[in-house]
């Protein structure tokens, strides 16, 4: 794997260009964010005995194989590390893929694996977890969330928006990089996150496809408006039935 460090808190761990997961540095250990694909456990722990530090916690960002590939031979190696995933999202690695009646009923999309693992923590928006705030960011899942560093404003955004390709928020069609917004569940609630991620003034942008972004206000300000008006063009199209 390759790794990157962004800050003295926050190593990024990319495996074939474009899939990451996070080592978030904390009093106690490292709290890791995502698992990347199967087959990446030895990998990501190697990292974090090199570093010195064990891991901790494992939280995920959301349900999709590519984030919670190697969770199953995490769990297993380090069984006493904690396991958080939001409440909603956690119903998948059940294997259980319906939607609430209270969910706008549109279909699925992306590789929902089931897992083992049962997590020991569930998680909602405002929690704390270590220096990490948790925000409920639904749309390219149902139960997707990003995590903010309260110590540096450090935005751990998950799938909410992608790098790689393109600055987009989810479900935004980058040609060089489509697998995020083939993957989204729901435009309109991706949108909706984005405008919430931007409000918190995050001082950088980290995903789950793509390198960082520095500064990023005015990148995720201008991949908003693109959004914007792609879902406008979608409902232009949108035969109205009087
Ligand atoms: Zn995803």
């Amino acid at each position: 794997m390759n790794v990157t460090a962004y800050s003295n808190n926050l190593l990024q761990l990319t495996r074939l260009v474009a899939f990451n997961c996070y080592l978030v540095r904390e009093d106690d250990g490292f709290t890791l964010i995502d698992t990347n694909m199967s087959g990446q456990a030895q990998a990501i722990m190697q990292v974090a005995s090199q570093l010195g530090l064990p891991i901790v916690r494992i939280v995920l960002t959301h349900a999709h194989v590519d984030h919670v590939g190697s969770l199953d031979a995490l769990h297993e190696a380090l069984p006493n590390a904690q396991v958080a995933i939001s409440e909603r999202d956690a119903r998948f690695l059940t294997g259980d893929t319906s939607l609430d009646s209270s969910e706008p009923q549109v279909p699925l999309r992306g590789g929902y694996p089931v897992c083992r693992t049962v997590p020991t923590r569930l998680l909602h928006e405002g929690d704390r977890i270590g220096s990490l705030e948790v925000i409920a960011t639904p749309g390219h899942t149902p139960g997707h969330l990003a995590l903010i560093d309260t110590r540096d404003r450090a935005l751990i955004a998950g799938d909410a928006f992608q790098t790689q390709g393109g600055v987009a928020v989810a479900g935004t069609f980058e040609w060089l990089f489509p697998l995020p917004a083939l993957a989204t569940w729901h435009k309109g609630l991706a949108l909706e996150s984005a405008r919430k991620l931007l409000a918190l003034q995050p001082s950088m942008l980290d995903v789950g496809h793509g390198r960082m972004l520095e500064n990023p206000q005015a990148a995720i300000e201008r991949a908003i408006r693109v959004m914007e008006q792609s879902l406008a063009k979608e409902e232009r199209k949108r035969p109205h039935v009087a």
